[in-house]
């Protein structure tokens, strides 16, 4: 039977924006895929900013041997100040021509999604996108590579405050990354049988936190925990802390989890989204799709224009929500 018709011979791969877990894992996907399909394969280096510099070096099978349980991305990242400009696509867009590239995977969040756009719009250039954030707040797939990761890591240390928490039958407060998103919050909260979440999709006043603090402790609750991701509108959790103290007199410890989140050995549920999404990129790649994002939606993979992706707006589960105001009490 004659093989279909491929759309793309020879395509490169980089890794844009903040690095999760699980980038590895896609690379080596996407990688060996495109070696499977009888394509050439090309890594860039740190990003946008090794595309629009021509830092782009050929990837075998052996390029990414022992690298699917490495965190970080052995691609690098970077922040690309120039690829914002129309004249730093126009060099990206060069040095591909120079390369004779037709075909490019995008592994990052949405701010990398956007620079990718503005190429395909600019230029005749098949781009898929693969959504690589912890805060897994990306619409058109259920999970983010590297979501899973996070929420088992800040997991793992929230079950460590609560051992101090319970021993001094203290109040603590511990801040998980989430800017505009209360996905880890939620999760990590829910997981770790957290009192309180604080995500900013949620609204909660002061009087209102300091009501439900009441009524855990007349519950005779003898530790507590609040949850809250970094950027939920009562402040970070410093502030919910000063604040606590000056106008109720509570006392609370306050835990900032940080960068760790971000680092470690991905989970087996990110190192198989990864590679599922980075395998079905290059066939994407190969029909001709481009413009879109890879997801995976209720257990099938699913593509996406990469201008939703940002537009619209992944909700939290509602149900969790309920879920977690009954099981805390
Ligand atoms: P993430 O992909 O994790 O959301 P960023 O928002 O930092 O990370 O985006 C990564 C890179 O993508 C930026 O440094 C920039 O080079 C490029 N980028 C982001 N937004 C745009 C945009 N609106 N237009 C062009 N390029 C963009």
């Amino acid at each position: 039977m004659e093989r279909r018709q491929k759309k793309v011979s020879r395509i490169a791969v980089l890794t844009s924006g903040g690095d999760a877990p699980g980038m590895n894992a896609c690379v080596r996907a996407v990688v060996r895929t495109a070696i499977n399909e009888g394509l050439s394969i090309f890594g860039i280096q740190g990003g946008y900013e090794g595309l629009v510099e021509g830092d782009i070096i050929p990837m075998s099978m052996r390029s990414v041997s022992n690298i699917i349980q490495r965190g970080g991305t052995i691609l690098k990242t970077s922040r690309c100040e120039t690829f914002y400009h129309k004249v730093g696509r126009k060099r990206a867009y060069d040095v591909l021509r120079e390369w004779n590239i037709d075909g490019l995977i995008v592994i990052g969040g949405d701010g990398s999604f956007r620079g990718a756009h503005a190429l395909c719009e600019e230029y005749r250039i098949n781009i898929i996108g693969v959504p690589a954030t912890i805060d897994n707040d990306i619409y058109g797939t259920d999970l983010t590579i590297g979501y899973d990761t996070a929420v088992n890591t800040a997991l793992d240390l929230i079950d460590k405050i609560r051992d101090t928490a319970e021993s001094h039958s203290r109040l603590f407060i511990v801040e998980v990354m989430g800017r505009e998103a209360g996905f880890i919050a939620l999760a990590v909260g829910i997981c770790g049988g957290a009192e309180e979440i604080l995500v900013p999709e949620r609204r909660m006043s002061y009087e209102q936190l300091y009501e439900a603090i009441k009524v855990w402790s007349k519950a005779g609750k003898t530790s507590s925990l609040i949850v809250v991701a970094e950027g939920d509108e009562l402040g970070n959790a410093n502030q919910i802390a000063a604040r606590l103290k000056k106008d109720y007199n509570i006392d609370c410890r306050v835990c900032i989890l940080g960068h760790t989140q971000r680092g470690g050995s991905p989970t087996a549920t990110d190192r198989l989204l990864a590679s599922r999404l980075g395998y079905h990129a290059v066939l994407g790649l190969i029909e001709g799709k481009s413009d879109v994002m890879v997801g995976w939606v209720n257990n099938q993979i699913v593509f996406t224009p990469l201008e939703e992706t940002w537009e619209k707006k992944k909700p939290l589960d509602e149900e969790l929500l309920q879920i977690y105001k009954t099981l805390s009490r």
